[in-house]
């Protein structure tokens, strides 16, 4: 039986929910959870799906979510276009892909961010509406949990109708069969999403013009792709960056510990590294030496961290760091 009214519907009856992501921080879980709770939680009727491409680590994903009342039944399959509620569960997807498409002034905007609502409105360029932030890598580093069981205590609090049991038991249901041992942690960075929200209202002020979502099309297709689907676009190039592709994550390197043996550069996927040659004041000869890695190019793999001999390059959070003046340009 519902257990509530929605607070609001679109014009086809439904309540809506849009997760922008990447590929590896678990939007397409995240997003099952939240209708599953809706569904046989609270007791409507509601679906979800998931948009993504290669399936790879660190490339974009959307995952959508509907309620209605559980008299209609759910007859639309297609992306959600003005969602009620946008989770943002990586903030440099902002200012890569027009996520903020179809976000109207009655939206509420959910984003994993170390800043506050204000500043996270600036750079939403939000045309009004509620922005609820949580630092959900931070939080899930502390709990040792991936972060989208923070995001989804960060949503629930958005959704003010959503019992918040209903949603732990769908976290139960999902990832307690999966992952039994870390149940527990997943429910603590749930409480901890649920909590540590900072949130602010803003009106429809003119600053900001609302931006009516369009699907995306491929710019290949059967009639002008190269032969053999070749990727015609050159990998480490100036053109190329993977700074979106990070999990919060990054590989820092300590200079004054390095050995300069090169294991880090033989296993980088993405040739980061930079090394110089310089005369060795011990052996008279001319070696190379490491001088750091030029981060637009560093996926956060952290392969180069697990490789290092001498503990040169460690595991920090991105947040604490200033990328700029820690980025060596190759
Ligand atoms: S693996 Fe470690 S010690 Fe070797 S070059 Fe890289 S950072 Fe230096
Ligand atoms: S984390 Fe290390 S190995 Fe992975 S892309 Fe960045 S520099 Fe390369």
């Amino acid at each position: 039986m519902q257990k509530v009214k929605l607070p609001k519907v679109n014009q086809f009856g439904f309540f809506e929910i849009r997760l922008e992501s990447i590929g590896g921080l678990g939007a397409n879980v995240a997003g099952k959870i939240i209708a599953e709770a809706g569904v046989v939680g609270m007791g409507f009727n509601g679906s979800n799906f998931a948009s993504y491409g290669s399936e790879k680590k660190g490339t974009p994903v959307s995952s959508f979510i509907r309620y209605c009342d559980a008299d209609r039944p759910v007859r639309i399959n297609s992306p959600v276009v003005e969602p009620h509620i946008l989770g943002v569960f990586h903030e440099n997807l902002v200012a890569r892909l027009p996520i903020m498409a179809g976000v109207k002034p009655d939206s509420i905007i959910v984003i994993n961010t170390d800043k506050n609502p204000h500043t996270a409105r600036e750079y939403l360029r939000l045309v009004g509406g509620r922005v609820i932030t949580v630092d959900a890598i931070k939080i899930a580093y502390e709990e040792k949990v991936r972060m989208n069981s923070v995001m989804i205590g960060a949503i629930t609090r958005a959704m003010e109708f959503m019992d918040k049991d209903a949603m732990k038991e769908a976290i139960r249901e999902t990832l307690g069969k999966k992952y039994e041992n870390q149940l527990k942690a997943n429910l603590r960075g749930f409480e901890a999403g649920y909590q540590q929200v900072e949130i602010a209202d803003f009106d429809e002020d003119g600053r900001f013009p609302f931006i009516p979502f369009k699907e995306s099309t491929s710019q290949w297709g059967y009639l002008n792709a190269p032969i053999g689907g070749v990727v015609i676009e050159a990998g480490s190039s100036v053109i190329k960056n993977n700074q979106s592709s990070r999990q919060g994550k990054i590989p820092l390197f300590h200079y004054d510990k390095c050995i300069h043996c090169g294991m880090c550069e033989t296993t980088c996927p993405d040739y980061c590294f930079k090394f110089i040659p310089k005369e060795d004041e011990k052996t008279n000869k001319v070696q190379m030496f490491n001088q750091g890695l030029d981060y637009q190019y560093c996926k956060g793999c952290l392969r180069c961290v697990d490789v290092c001999p001498v503990e040169a390059l460690t595991e920090e959070l991105e947040a604490e760091h200033e990328i700029e003046k820690i980025s060596v340009r190759l």
